[in-house]
């Protein structure tokens, strides 16, 4: 027999298997001797009021056992004898379109400017060490993209339930753990993601795909045909020591940061247009401090929650101010992709298990606001598709200018910020190239220091103690998502202009985060094999 029930539990019950399988026998009447498993298939906090619960859909099998992991495994055909698709960026975008082109019978050819998983671990480390990024590898550029030394978070605003249940499920069939099926927030954790997408490059080898690293692509190769139509037929990358020709359609999966493509698709007159992007600070509080808040408790989250979430969210002046990509018990890191710029972003481990907790905090700027902020962005015209891009890159000058041309970050406690005062001092940081304490409230532009300002105080207001010189800003957080569109056709996903390419997730402008990257990158790869047998 299998039962499925909804319970509401303490969280010591929800975290011990043997406490959950006695409560479900006394809570249903059930003989605990004949249940042989029981299966959570929904889990999420209950924290509103002082005494916490936590919520689970489980699945109880009496007398008889599961015939599955919980989740449906694909089969990957061999497609080495297949046509070939080129997929530039191997991110969540590129990893799950070239997995869905060998579903669909086709056969990826994946380039990446970065290196291995693995090798990228070292040059990220070295950005503390020597206070300088590789333009290469960093924690935006190489396997795994800018989600691979993340959090991890696995949520979306997508309402396509099918599209990121699957996603999930490719996760946990590449040895991601299968509570990110059952968690209402799930995440991977960055000390385990190396090892899924490891996996996941493993069998795009295994089905007959490549996958080449270390290996940028510089250009498109566009045909224009006898009837003046442009079609791409490949791409042109540059090795460390060839520059070498890929064939196929192409799906362009680079990512927000690849600033070199965006200029050379303007260049090459392949339709861009600028888009909004989101601009602030990372703001870390005591993770201790964060528990008590949100759970209402003196003494924290306890042994059997995990470290607490909040998400913030108003309007200061006609534009968003919010909470961004939330690292409970986590990490702030340096996230540029070259020198000269700073630019900070989060990530936690597993456990979530510091003792910070850190999210971006930041201001929504549109493409409309740029002649208000005509002091940044140098001397690209306010209307150029370019000019988010040039804004957020001068911020990022700035942000390195103020923290003495190097990676240690200019800070600010919270409350010093808010009162436009200087803070003598700063808390100790999880970011690992150190902090200088700076005048943010006087050098960021003022269309984002006035909001953020105003933001936190109606926070404050909203959370006791969130409005603390306990907690610091560190500037900047600037690749929130993409500054720039690449546009395409809604209903073939191929660019609006240019045949064979499937401009695609984040950096295309159409994702914002790991799931949505993926569902993406799926859902080009099914237009990508659509226009294969049009052609
Ligand atoms: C530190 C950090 C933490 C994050 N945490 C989370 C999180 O917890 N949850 C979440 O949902 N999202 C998170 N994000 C955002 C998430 O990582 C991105 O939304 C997602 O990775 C976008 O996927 P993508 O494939 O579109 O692009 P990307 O992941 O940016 O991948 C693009 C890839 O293309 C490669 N590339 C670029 N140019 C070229 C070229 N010319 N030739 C060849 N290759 C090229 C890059 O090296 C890169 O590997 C985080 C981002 C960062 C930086």
């Amino acid at each position: 027999m299998i039962q499925e029930y909804q319970l509401r539990v303490l969280p010591e019950q929800a975290a011990d298997e043997q406490a959950l399988k006695a409560y479900v026998a006394r809570e249903k009447g059930l003989d605990a001797r004949t249940m042989t498993h029981v299966r959570v298939l929904k889990r999420s906090i209950d924290a509103r009021q002082r005494r916490i619960f936590v919520n689970l859909k489980v699945r109880v099998y009496v007398n008889e056992f599961p015939q599955d992991d919980g989740y449906e495994c694909v089969d990957y055909p061999d497609v080495s004898q297949r046509p070939q698709v080129v997929v530039v960026g191997a991110g969540p975008g590129g990893l799950f379109a070239a997995l869905r082109l060998i579903e669909l019978g086709l056969r990826p050819v994946v380039v990446e400017r970065g290196k291995d998983v693995r090798a990228r671990k070292k040059d990220l480390a070295d950005i503390t060490r020597t206070q300088r990024v590789d333009g290469e590898s960093n924690y935006c550029f190489g396997e795994g993209g800018a989600g691979a030394y993340s959090d991890g978070k696995l949520y979306t605003r997508s309402k396509k339930r099918g599209n990121v249940d699957k996603i999930l499920q490719v996760f946990c069939q590449h040895g991601a753990s299968t509570s990110i099926l059952s968690d209402a927030h799930p995440h991977i954790g960055t000390d385990k993601l190396p090892r899924v997408i490891e996996n996941m490059r493993n069998t795009i080898l295994s089905c007959g795909g490549e996958v080449h690293f270390q290996t940028k692509m510089t250009r498109l190769l566009i045909e224009t045909e006898s009837d003046g139509c442009r079609r791409v037929v490949g791409i042109e990358a540059e090795t460390k020591s060839a520059c070498r020709e890929f064939r196929g359609p192409v799906i362009l999966a680079t990512g927000h940061s690849a600033r070199d493509v965006y200029r050379y698709l303007a260049e090459a007159k392949v339709e861009i247009e600028a888009k909004g992007i989101a601009v602030g600070v990372r703001l870390e509080h005591p993770a201790q401090l964060i528990d008590q808040i949100q759970y209402h408790r003196k003494e924290g989250r306890g042994k059997y929650l995990p470290a607490a979430e909040y998400s913030f969210v108003t309007q200061a002046d006609g534009r968003g101010v919010y909470s961004f990509c939330m690292c409970p018990g986590g990490f702030v890191i340096p996230a540029a992709t070259g020198d000269e710029q700073i630019v900070v972003n989060g990530m936690s481990p597993a456990n979530r298990g510091t003792q910070w907790s850190n999210s971006g905090m930041v201001v929504e700027i549109r493409p409309e606001d740029m002649a208000s902020l005509s002091d940044w962005g140098g001397d690209v015209p306010t209307d150029s598709p370019l000019r988010v891009m040039a804004f957020q890159e001068s911020l990022e000058r700035m942000t390195w200018q103020q923290g003495n041309r190097k990676q240690t970050a200019p800070a600010q406690r919270m409350a010093d910020f808010v009162n436009n005062r200087l803070s003598y001092d700063l808390p100790k940081s999880s970011y690992a190239p150190g902090l200088i304490s700076s005048p943010l409230h006087f050098w960021l532009p003022a269309f984002v220091s006035k909001r953020l300002q105003e933001g936190f105080k109606t926070f404050g207001r909203q959370a006791h103690g969130f409005l603390t010189n306990e907690a610091v800003m560190i500037a900047t957080e600037t690749r929130t998502s993409s500054p720039v569109r690449i546009l395409r056709d809604r209903e073939t996903l191929q660019h609006v202009q240019v045949q064979g390419l499937f401009p695609c997730g984040e950096g295309a402008g159409y994702a914002g985060g790991i799931v949505s990257a993926g569902v993406d990158g799926e859902r080009c790869a099914e237009m990508c094999s659509a226009y294969l047998n049009r052609i």
